[in-house]
């Protein structure tokens, strides 16, 4: 087992790590930015190295500051947690040709999955059904574009091979808009990710994203550890999400689960993963794979029972996953608010000084924060300051926890997004399961047009 690990992220993902390596009796070194030397998760480390400015160009996306970092305090394993450097291949490789363990899939898995053509290849290859579409990049002669998409049939989407985040990507309704919309996207792609690279796939008019947790060790075996529902989205951005994803046939979920180990044992995957899919009509689509663990992992701990942050480094370890697929149980049902540093309804962010943070708590609560009072929000980074995790027998007792933890929180100081999730804990749409992707946005553009 490593005796010291040293976390390549910042905020609570920073502290979740740090307590998984503390339970397993690993020393921590954090490395952080100006901006956050004075955070209480960094004093709390065994050891921490400042990398740089506050911006993330030249701190926590710094691949030799990172590497030195590590190799001035005798690391043997870096994390990466979720961002910054965690789905770059070339962070990966250098991690383990300077010596280090990569607590994550090999430098060439994440290469394989981060390109989405090639990701839904390998996918498709392994029986894992795909958003209709056609197999690798889009030719360049327009009579064969045009042919194409009425094979599909209308609406399309043109995605960028190498893109993330929400971008590079374009819906297309008519034939009269195609091939300018394709010219664009790939200009943008180039642009945006120096891969000009572009598919097209079936445009789904109203799906769920529902999502399957994987883990895989470096001895062939793989285990899924359920599924996802994160439909609630603003921009592309989860704000709630929930485990079990409701209204889903266990019988369908089981099979999907288990082409997704079957896909990990194929392409030889390692570490934990998540499978993302679009979900209409009773059927699963995989759009894409995220090589790392995610924000919402917590849902799946509280039904599963199994910390997946501790089976990262245990397979990292070189360690055997110590359950098998019929050891897993799912049990109860759990639901995360992710707390975000913004208005509730105009979403502009809003960093500054924590004057007040009092957390929620009681059965079945789990607050994953690394705010306090008197917590400075540097303007720096990502809104999101902490998840509120409510577990329950069932999702009515999920939600009845959720709902007294958003009105116990109190956070002052600045402002922040629990307005907006003590609304959606009461929206009909929400309590009955199973809304779009759509959804909150449209809940959203609604109630801006009552105003
Ligand atoms: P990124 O890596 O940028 O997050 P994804 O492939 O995961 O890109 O897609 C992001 C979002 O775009 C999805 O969650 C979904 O809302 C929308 N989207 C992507 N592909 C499709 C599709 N074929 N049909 C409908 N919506 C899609």
């Amino acid at each position: 087992m490593f005796e010291k690990i040293l976390i390549a992220n910042r905020g609570e993902i920073a502290l979740r790590i740090q307590r998984a390596c503390r339970e397993l009796g690993i020393k921590t070194v954090v490395v952080h930015s100006e901006a956050d030397a004075d955070a209480k998760y960094v004093k709390l480390a065994d050891e921490s190295v400042c990398i740089g400015p506050a911006p993330s160009s030249q701190s926590y996306l710094s691949i030799p500051a990172i590497i030195s970092a590590a190799e001035v305090t005798d690391a043997q394993a870096i994390h990466p947690g979720y961002g910054f450097l965690s789905e770059n291949a070339d962070f990966s490789e250098r991690v383990e040709k300077c010596g280090f363990v990569f607590i994550g899939p090999r430098a060439e898995t994440i290469r394989l999955m981060g390109d989405k053509v090639s990701a839904k290849i390998a996918m498709k290859k392994a029986g894992v059904p795909c958003v209709p579409g056609v197999e690798g990049a889009l030719p360049d002669n327009p009579a064969e574009i045009i042919k194409i998409a009425r094979s599909i049939g209308y609406p399309v989407i043109i995605k960028a091979s190498g893109g993330g985040g929400g971008r590079g990507m374009r819906v297309v309704h008519t034939e009269a808009a195609l091939l300018n919309a394709v010219t664009m996207t790939k200009s943008e792609a180039q642009a945006a990710f120096n891969n000009p690279m572009v598919y097209m796939e079936k445009y789904l008019e109203n799906p769920r994203h529902i999502e399957i947790q994987v883990l895989a060790d470096q001895h062939g075996n793989a285990v899924y550890l359920g599924e996802r529902d994160c439909s609630m989205q603003r921009r592309n951005q989860k704000v709630l999400e929930e485990a079990p994803a409701p209204l889903i046939n266990v019988r369908l979920r089981n099979k999907i689960g288990e082409r997704c180990a079957e896909a990990c044992r194929k392409i030889g995957y390692r570490g934990a993963g998540t499978f993302e899919f679009l979900y209409e009509n009773g059927e699963f689509f995989f759009i894409e794979m995220n090589t790392r663990v995610q924000v919402e992992h917590p849902v799946t701990e509280m039904i599963t029972g199994i910390d997946i942050v501790r089976q990262q480094i245990l397979i990292a370890a070189g360690e055997k996953l110590p359950f098998r697929q019929r050891d897993i149980q799912f049990k109860g049902h759990a639901i995360e608010c992710r707390i975000n540093a913004e208005h509730p309804y105009k979403f502009t962010p809003s960093p500054g000084r924590i004057t007040t943070w009092h957390a929620p708590g009681g059965p079945g609560i789990r607050v994953d924060s690394h705010a306090y009072n008197n917590y400075y929000v540097p303007p720096h980074y990502d809104s999101m300051i902490g998840k509120i995790i409510a577990y329950g027998d069932n999702r009515e007792q999920a939600i009845a926890r959720m709902r007294t933890a958003l009105s116990e929180m109190a956070v002052e100081g600045i402002e922040t997004n629990l307005a907006l999730h003590r609304d959606l804990l009461q929206d009909s749409a929400f309590l009955n399961g199973g809304a779009s992707i759509h959804y909150l946005e449209e809940r959203l553009a609604e109630r801006n047009k009552g105003k």
